[in-house]
């Protein structure tokens, strides 16, 4: 069965057929760097992760580009409110560029620990200015463009097709009057290209361009970057549902509107984690980061297990108790595994060499096909390692299988497991707990040259006693038993 996508363009599934052969050109838009990623915005990029995990398991090489928005991205997403690098530089007296370089830093450190394979190519908004010149130029050239009040906007007028992702219609946007309506604008929809006439009056970064010195409106990167480097036809672009009306919207206004082309193939949106109490939101300072969970004494993993419990599609109600419970779902997962281990002693067998297993591999499979539906794919694992028919050879390598779209390290943490239970093992000595336990009641009896004697024989052997409260605790370099 072919792989199945439900395109929001159009909001349908549809059988996946790449534009090169098998090769497959993905943009994904990456984090505003301005704070920590909250967890939320954490899910959007897992939700990359296992699509990028799925097509490469499926058979398509993937060439996966992330943005990293290090200028002009405003509170709000239509040209309003004010820039959130900017204004989180001047709230802690650094400059946007040392704001943007702690925080892409901070982002890739959760990317590691959530398992986040890294992109193929990553690029910053402040690398590419040049490139989003070129482009605006491109829409000018094409009548697409209009200055007002010192900035240059698009004229949404002049792209029959705006708002065809969102399914907004003409009439209802020349109406749309916003809140905060900026009266350069022809229409309440259009918006801005490049800002010469800066809001702001501390706009820290500008470039020169046709248009003035000034800087790049937020929609603008994504159409250069991704033409760039994946050319002007791809096939997938993802986001979080906030970005279709109109981040993408605009995205596809301006690619569109330069190269006259149909731009992206397959449109692919993440719906919303939100908490017990709505939505949670890096500029209300409402949100939880990855760090407030490893803090409460959840793995990283965990909460990538209980992201993969809800399907992409659907909206996840974030809650202590939800993670707790995916926390030890993903233990049991991990113990399962370990003592199959234990029996198979690796994972390099052929899954498919029994038919039971071959068979959980393919609803795996069609799980994922159907567009990624992980909860499915995660009810198969389970299933399988709970089977006590199904060999643990064939279980452990298919374990493993499925673990290069789940990307929860599952061989890898039952094998620590094993290690660690084995060095405990290793550590407990009958002999010396017996000699220890004749020592603690030579005491007792107030034998005590009886007790020096066994102190000595066990310090002979490089074993330390300590008295304590609780006992005697007896210790090796190695390691401590009592
Ligand atoms: P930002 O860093 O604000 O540009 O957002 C990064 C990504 O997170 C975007 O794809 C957003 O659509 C997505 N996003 C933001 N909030 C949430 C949320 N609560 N749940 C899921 N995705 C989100
Ligand atoms: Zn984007």
């Amino acid at each position: 069965m072919p792989l199945e996508l439900f395109n929001t363009m159009g909001k349908q599934m549809q059988p996946f057929t790449p534009i090169n052969g098998n090769t497959v050109g993905f943009y994904g838009c990456g984090p505003t760097v301005y704070n920590y990623a909250h967890i939320g915005n954490l899910r959007a990029f897992v939700f990359q992760d296992v699509l990028k995990r799925s097509l490469s398991w499926l058979g398509y090489p993937v060439t996966h580009v992330m943005n990293i928005t290090d200028i002009g991205h405003l509170a709000g997403d239509s040209d309003e409110g004010e820039d959130k690098m900017v204004k989180t530089a001047q709230e802690r007296g650094q400059s946007v560029l040392e704001i943007a370089q702690f925080y892409t830093d901070a982002f890739f450190i959760d990317m590691d620990r959530l398992n986040i394979e890294r992109p193929t190519i990553i690029c910053k908004a402040t690398d590419h200015v040049q490139d989003m010149i070129d482009l605006i130029k491109r829409l000018e050239d094409n009548g697409h463009t209009y200055m007002a009040g010192g900035n240059l906007y698009y004229d949404i007028s002049t792209f029959p097709d705006y708002g065809k992702l969102a399914r907004l219609n003409m009439d209802d946007l020349k109406a749309g009057a916003r809140i905060d309506v900026d009266h350069n604008k022809r229409n309440p929809y259009d918006f801005v290209l490049w800002f010469t006439k800066s809001k702001f009056e501390n706009q820290a970064l500008t470039w020169e361009s046709p248009w003035g010195r000034g800087y790049p409106g937020w929609h603008i990167e994504c159409s250069a970057m991704s033409m760039k480097y994946l050319g002007e036809q791809f096939d997938i672009h993802t986001g979080g549902i906030d970005h279709i009306s109109i981040h993408h919207t605009n995205e596809i206004a301006q690619s569109e509107g330069a190269t006259g082309k149909q731009w992206v193939r397959y449109w692919l949106h993440n719906e919303f984690l939100v908490m017990d109490k709505g939505k949670m939101s890096k500029s209300a300072g409402n949100f939880l980061t990855l760090q407030t969970l490893v803090d409460q004494g959840y793995h990283p993993l965990d909460y990538r297990y209980f992201l993969l419990g809800g399907h992409y599609r659907s909206q996840l109600t974030f809650s202590w108790e939800s993670v707790e419970s995916a926390k030890n779902a993903r233990k049991n997962v991990v113990q399962r595994i370990a003592r199959l281990l234990e029996t198979s002693g690796d994972y390099s067998a052929d899954p498919r060499s029994n038919s039971a297993v071959a068979t959980y591999l393919d609803r795996f499979r069609q799980a994922i096909e159907q567009d990624l539906s992980t909860p499915r794919a995660l009810a198969e694992l389970q299933g399988m390692i709970r089977d006590t028919k199904a060999p643990p050879e064939a279980v452990c390598a298919a374990v493993r299988e499925m673990d290069k779209v789940l990307g929860l390290q599952l061989i890898e943490e039952a094998i620590e497991l094993n290690k660690a239970s084995g060095q405990a093992r290793a550590e407990s000595d009958p002999r010396i707990d017996r000699l220890v336990q004749e020592r603690a009641e030579a005491k007792k009896a107030k034998n005590f040259a009886r007790a020096d004697e066994i102190r000595n024989l066990l310090k002979n052997e490089g074993v330390l006693l300590e008295d304590s409260p609780a006992g005697t605790i007896w210790k090796r370099s190695s390691g401590e038993r009592s």
